[in-house]
């Protein structure tokens, strides 16, 4: 079976695909004899599959890891990182343009080498593939790895190619696919997804993409960054929709001022083809316009891989919207079978994978009580400035009847922020009123998927924001941001009583 990425002559020669492919989906493949029976098997290698069936055959079990196209599924190949590849060469990009604001002065014009860029996204994924998803490596520690659809045949059997596998605990962990709109005329254009972006090997000239979620967000300034002309429709009036107003509205003007055209607010009506060029008919509140594009990404969320599964025949609830159903203890509606990842997560990203793994080996194989809902997991879109959240939002705890007492540090007031150029964004810290419990917190910032893993540590450790304060953070760093959030908390609790007494003992 040839990878889709290598579905072209140029693409297929390349080195670092041909290593990658020696990894994730060698040409030339044995799948094992299958044992008389596994402890456990699972379907899909994805960093969800990848990780529970390395974990579950380090402890011990006997495992079956089965995968119908590449290991690494969506994170490694068409996902997390080649997207987090690009997105570094395009900040490289964008900060040679402004490299006045920096003391710097380039010389010449900077036109984006994007094939280069694509080369060196190549050679990143390549060696990630070696290093973590490679089918030998996954065998040499015991997992008999089968390429292959994989489906439910029995209660107790899972058929691939034409083998049999028994086992006593099953992992669904099949992950997602693009969710496409029904838009007319969008299939007869033609467009672009995560799963054929990263093939291009040319910079579209004029880039439409539809969708304002990570995905979209992130893709849209790295392409822009890289040379394309670009435009983003979002069909709400904000981008990432569930994050904060004030850190989305930060985005939106980032996006204005690298050039990207933003329509928010917006619904794509019609898309026609003219004269080879593509026509996206636009509605923004009741205005019409339209723009002219040479390719369109289309990036507006995901929808689980459950088809062809054969779940019914096995007792395995699911819809095709939210995917398998699960408790809390990551266990289906077959109290044998387990699911994990994009196929029944409501958040979808890689870095759960490694929690749930944990989960569902504990859980399947050792009597484990683990739940999901004891995880604390931060997210972070990795735009320019990044943005990262975890815990309660304001609007949830609104709606939950919980009080929440906000403390606000800009990163302007950041000496290192300062120092960097890069003073855009905020920390913002959700208390328990009367305490210094944090409930949630979100960060604007360059580095705010580092930064939010003090905050991260500090909810799901109940480690107080006083406490969070009183760590010494070398000078200057960005984290010290959370320091001064600290220090704001203690100066308006502690402050005015100390200032009462000071002034009593003075004026004794
Ligand atoms: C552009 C982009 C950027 C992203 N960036 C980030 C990021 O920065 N950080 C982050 O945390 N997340 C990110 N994500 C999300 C992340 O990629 C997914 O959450 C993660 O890959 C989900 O892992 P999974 O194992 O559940 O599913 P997948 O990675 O989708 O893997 C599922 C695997 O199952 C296989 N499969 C399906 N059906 C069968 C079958 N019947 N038989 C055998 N095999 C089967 C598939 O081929 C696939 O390999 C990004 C996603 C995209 C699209």
């Amino acid at each position: 079976m040839t990878p889709d990425y290598l579905a072209t002559e140029e693409l297929r020669d390349d080195r670092d695909n041909r290593e990658l492919e020696e990894n994730v989906h060698p040409a030339v493949w044995q799948n094992p004899v299958p044992a008389r029976k596994y402890d456990f098997v699972v379907l899909g290698a994805g960093p969800a599959g990848v990780l529970a069936a390395r974990q579950a055959a380090q402890q011990g079990a006997k495992v079956a890891l089965i995968e119908r196209d590449l290991i690494g599924g969506e994170c490694l190949n068409t996902g997390c990182i080649p997207s987090k590849a690009i997105i570094r060469t395009a900040r490289l990009y964008a900060e040679m343009r402004e490299a006045e604001n920096f003391g710097a002065r380039v010389p010449g014009d900077i036109h984006a080498d994007f094939p280069l860029a694509m080369e060196r996204m190549r050679h990143v994924r390549a060696r990630i593939g070696r290093e973590s998803y490679s089918a030998r490596q996954l065998a040499s520690i015991g997992v008999d790895v089968y390429f292959g659809e994989g489906r439910f045949a029995q209660p107790n059997v899972i058929v691939v190619s034409d083998k049999k596998l028994r086992f006593d605990k099953a992992l669904v962990a099949t992950g997602s696919r693009p969710l496409i709109p029904s838009i007319p005329g969008l299939a007869e254009a033609g467009y672009l997804t995560n799963e054929d972006v990263f093939d291009l090997t040319e910079c579209p000239r004029r880039l439409a993409v539809i969708g304002g979620g990570p995905l979209g967000c992130e893709l849209a300034q790295a392409f822009c960054r890289l040379g394309s002309q670009v435009a983003i429709v979002q069909s709400e009036p904000m981008f990432l929709r569930q994050e904060e107003r004030d850190a989305a509205q930060i985005l939106a003007e980032a996006f204005a001022r690298d050039g990207i055209g933003v329509y928010l607010n917006t619904d794509v009506v019609r898309v026609r083809i003219e004269g080879g060029e593509k026509f996206i008919d636009l509605d923004t509140d009741g205005d019409k316009s339209t723009i002219v594009v040479d390719e369109i990404l289309v990036g507006t969320g995901r929808t689980p891989n459950v088809e062809r599964l054969d779940l019914d025949l096995v007792g395995v609830k699911y819809d095709t919207e939210n995917g398998v159903h699960i408790n809390d203890f990551l266990q289906t509606t077959n109290p044998r079978i387990y699911a994990a990842g994009d196929v029944c997560f409501e958040h979808t990203f890689t870095h759960i994978e490694d929690a749930s793994a944990d989960i569902v080996v504990q859980n399947a194989l050792f009597l484990g009580r683990k739940r999901l809902s004891a995880l604390t997991i931060p997210w972070c879109t990795y735009t320019d400035p990044e943005i990262a959240h975890v815990g309660l939002y304001v609007r949830e705890a609104q709606k939950k009847g919980i009080a929440v007492k906000t403390i606000t540090v800009l990163m302007h007031d950041v000496h290192r922020a300062i120092a960097d150029g890069e003073a855009e964004g905020f920390v913002k810290i959700h208390l328990k009123p009367g305490s210094d419990r944090i409930l949630g917190a979100t960060v604007v910032a360059r580095h705010a998927g580092e930064m939010i893993n003090d905050l991260t540590l500090a909810i799901s450790s109940s480690i107080g924001l006083r406490d969070l304060g009183r760590v010494i953070r070398p000078y200057p760093t960005q984290a010290q941001a959370i320091e001064m959030a600290a220090d704001a908390y203690g100066e308006a609790r502690v402050l005015p009583a100390l200032r009462r007494m000071l002034s009593r003992w003075l004026t004794r």
